[in-house]
């Protein structure tokens, strides 16, 4: 098979506001592609998801950074915590530290055998010598473990880890209350969302809906596809809910029965 090319930069950039950038992955598969977000704050930049890894986005943002960086893995799937060792301050969930520290290939989601990770998913090569039968996700230390209701103080605004399990144990959003803005991961995006993976938990993915129906959201920034707002995100909790409640079967006692 002849190799394919090799591309000149892995990633792209997207300013969405005077102190927000979407930088994405063009090169790899649409449904498994990754939206990473660089805030920019006044005493410290934060970047939610580092992507695949697989070519240095340290070096790609190191032009736009000019404060100490936090990198967050949303949660630990590949397309996510990829890039994590690359950066000398990361943080992610605690339900989900060890997998990180461990390099976890199960929990990431990208053993050969998983079928995550597929060669026709390149469509040009970030690298010479890549292939995807060596591609892994490292160990790494996070400098910062994350739980339910820490806040990241970025001088100018702050940003509440919310931990919303259910697509995975350790899956958070970041909320910013005055702005009402939500960096959401994986837990909702506008797209198929993934439930029935080894990690997820239909009940917990419920529970988790319902805690979400309440949070006053303007703008979601979510892990894949594009941002929307305030009514599109209650529609898809509620289309989500209705899809997987069991009838004569109430999500609240399932979840404290099982959640936890
Ligand atoms: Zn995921
Ligand atoms: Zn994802």
């Amino acid at each position: 098979m002849p190799s394919k090319p090799i591309c000149e930069s892995w990633f792209s950039t997207q300013r969405i506001q005077e102190d927000l950038y979407l930088i994405t992955e063009p090169h790899y598969y649409w449904y498994n592609r990754a939206n990473l977000w660089l805030i920019k704050g006044q005493t410290q930049d934060l970047l939610i998801d580092t992507g695949l890894g697989v070519s240095s986005l340290r070096q790609y943002i190191a032009s736009l950074i000019d404060k100490p960086l936090l990198a967050i893995a949303s949660h630990i799937h590949f397309d996510h915590a990829g890039g994590m060792h690359e950066f000398d301050h990361c943080a992610i969930h605690t339900a989900e530290a060890e997998a990180l520290r461990r390099g976890d290939d199960y929990e990431a989601l990208c053993t050969l055998e998983q079928g995550w990770v597929q060669e026709e998913h390149f469509d040009r090569l970030p690298h010479s010598g890549f292939s995807v039968e060596q591609y892994t996700l490292q160990a790494t230390e996070p400098t910062q473990v994350l739980q339910e209701g820490d806040v990241l103080d970025l001088g100018d605004r702050a940003l509440e880890v919310l931990h919303l399990p259910g697509h995975s144990p350790g899956c958070i959003s970041l909320y910013d209350l005055r702005s009402q803005e939500l960096f959401s991961g994986d837990v909702i995006y506008d797209g198929e969302l993934l439930d029935e993976l080894h990690c997820s938990h239909i009940p917990t993915y419920i529970a988790t809906y319902e805690r979400l129906q309440k949070l006053s959201v303007e703008t979601v920034y979510p892990g894949h596809y594009h941002s929307f707002g305030r009514e599109r995100y209650q529609q898809i909790l509620q289309e989500y809910l209705e899809r997987r409640r069991q009838p004569g079967c109430p999500s609240e006692r399932l979840a404290t029965s099982e959640v936890r």
